[in-house]
């Protein structure tokens, strides 16, 4: 599922896309780096294993499902963009087949009364045609699984 609408203002920085980078941003897919030599898997992206140092990655895709592991609710517009923007979610994703790995977005159709520790999610991809630099970007977003309730609050 893609859309071109954008959970943040239009004029909000997008990710960096880099040479590692370049698949989570903008293949829409879940594609992690796994380490060639220890097999670890890993996220955000960078140029060093955590576990073993070694520099050679291949990718994985994920599938495209999580879980809200944590999440905070801005209410504070600490940036002018974000005056009408305010109150929304950052959210701590959490995926079933790789335990070690979170990913950090927004759930983008959940108002803040909706969010809670344990909601399963589902990966969409928000497309931007030009981050600035020329790169088309697929913005991997959350949305709430169809059928999935609020399984507690801490
Ligand atoms: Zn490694």
């Amino acid at each position: 599922m893609a859309s071109s609408d954008r959970y943040m203002p239009q004029e909000w920085a997008l990710p960096e896309v880099t040479d590692v980078s370049r698949a989570f941003f903008t293949s829409g897919e879940l594609r992690l780096q796994r380490c060639r030599q220890c097999e670890a898997v890993q996220h955000p992206p960078l140029d060093v294993c955590h576990t073993c140092r070694s520099f050679e990655f291949d990718y994985v895709t994920a599938e495209p499902k999580g879980i809200v592991d944590s999440f905070t609710i801005v209410h504070h517009p600490f940036n002018g963009l974000l005056d009408e923007r305010v109150p929304f979610n950052i959210a701590v994703i959490t995926l079933p087949d790789h335990a070690d790995v979170r990913i950090v977005g927004n759930v983008i159709d959940a108002e803040p009364d909706d969010m809670a520790i344990g909601l399963a999610v589902d990966a969409v991809w928000v497309d931007i045609p030009d981050n600035g630099d020329g790169v088309a970007v697929k913005l991997p977003q959350w949305r709430r699984r169809a059928g999935s309730a609020q399984t507690g609050r801490l």
